[in-house]
């Protein structure tokens, strides 16, 4: 589909069509090969509108992403705890409140010497 100015042309056999209604939701049928196609003259608005659209979602997922990883280094500490795994008597841990209130806190440990991960819910 095509628009050029204010005139609309059949994506088919880009004849000419009348009817510049405006409206993008009116199907204008082409009169030499019959296509049906929307009234494209009020469509160009909505084209620009779209990449302003898309970027700033963009944005909105970066800037999320970015406050729970200031949120991890703060919480982030080393207490007396003993590894699973190697036995390591310090381990590295953080604390994350999940965003139900059912599942409560759950505490990620990780080992200072081994680097062993694991989790455990309060
Ligand atoms: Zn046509
Ligand atoms: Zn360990």
């Amino acid at each position: 589909m095509s628009a050029i100015g204010s005139l609309v042309f059949c994506t088919d056999c880009g004849n000419l069509l009348d009817g510049n209604t405006g409206d993008a939701t009116k199907i204008l049928i082409c009169d030499v090969c019959g296509t049906s196609n929307k009234d494209t003259s009020s469509k160009i608005v909505i084209t620009r509108s779209k990449p302003s659209a898309f970027p700033s979602s963009l944005r909105t997922k970066r800037s999320e992403v970015q406050t729970l990883t200031e949120e991890d280094v703060q919480r982030d500490s080393i207490i007396e705890y003993p590894c699973e795994r190697c036995g390591q008597k310090e381990v590295r841990f953080y604390t994350q409140q999940l965003r139900s209130a059912d599942e409560g806190t759950t505490v990620f440990y990780t080992c200072t010497k081994c680097g062993h991960k694991w989790t455990q819910n309060n």
